[in-house]
């Protein structure tokens, strides 16, 4: 009799380990896939430049009315600056962004790069 009660106990905190493991899948699955959803946002001038998937390995290059340059690398859901022509370099020493809402910004050639993640579309009230 007591033998059995043991063995009730063993497989509930099975079936709880397995709940919590599938849980925390779920959550890790659920960030991969809110994560490859973004989009890229250039902005040049104030204006909407391009719109490019985060989930995409692309190389841009961006050029604005003064004919300033910039090259954006987006790889393996990173968006990096890799080359600009302005004189203070800020936006190709600044780290590599990933995250909704971060951005790297070129105030020289007036370039901003931006991500959006799909599932908050209605904030997009930032647009000027
Ligand atoms: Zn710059």
């Amino acid at each position: 009799m007591g033998n059995s009660f043991e063995k009730f106990r063993k497989n509930d905190v099975y079936l709880i380990v397995i709940l919590i493991v599938i849980g925390i899948a779920g959550l890790i699955l659920m960030q991969a896939v809110k994560k490859q959803g973004g989009t890229v946002v250039v902005k040049v001038d104030g204006k909407v430049y391009k719109e490019l998937k985060l989930s995409e390995n692309q190389t841009v290059e961006i050029v604005n009315d003064k004919g300033n340059k910039n090259i954006l690398e987006i790889k393996d859901g990173k968006v990096d600056m890799t080359y600009a022509d302005c004189n203070n370099q800020v936006c190709v020493n600044h780290k590599k962004i990933m995250y909704n809402g971060e951005t790297i910004i070129c105030m020289p050639n007036d370039v901003i790069v931006e991500i959006h993640s799909d599932d908050d579309s209605n904030v997009d009230a930032v647009a000027r």
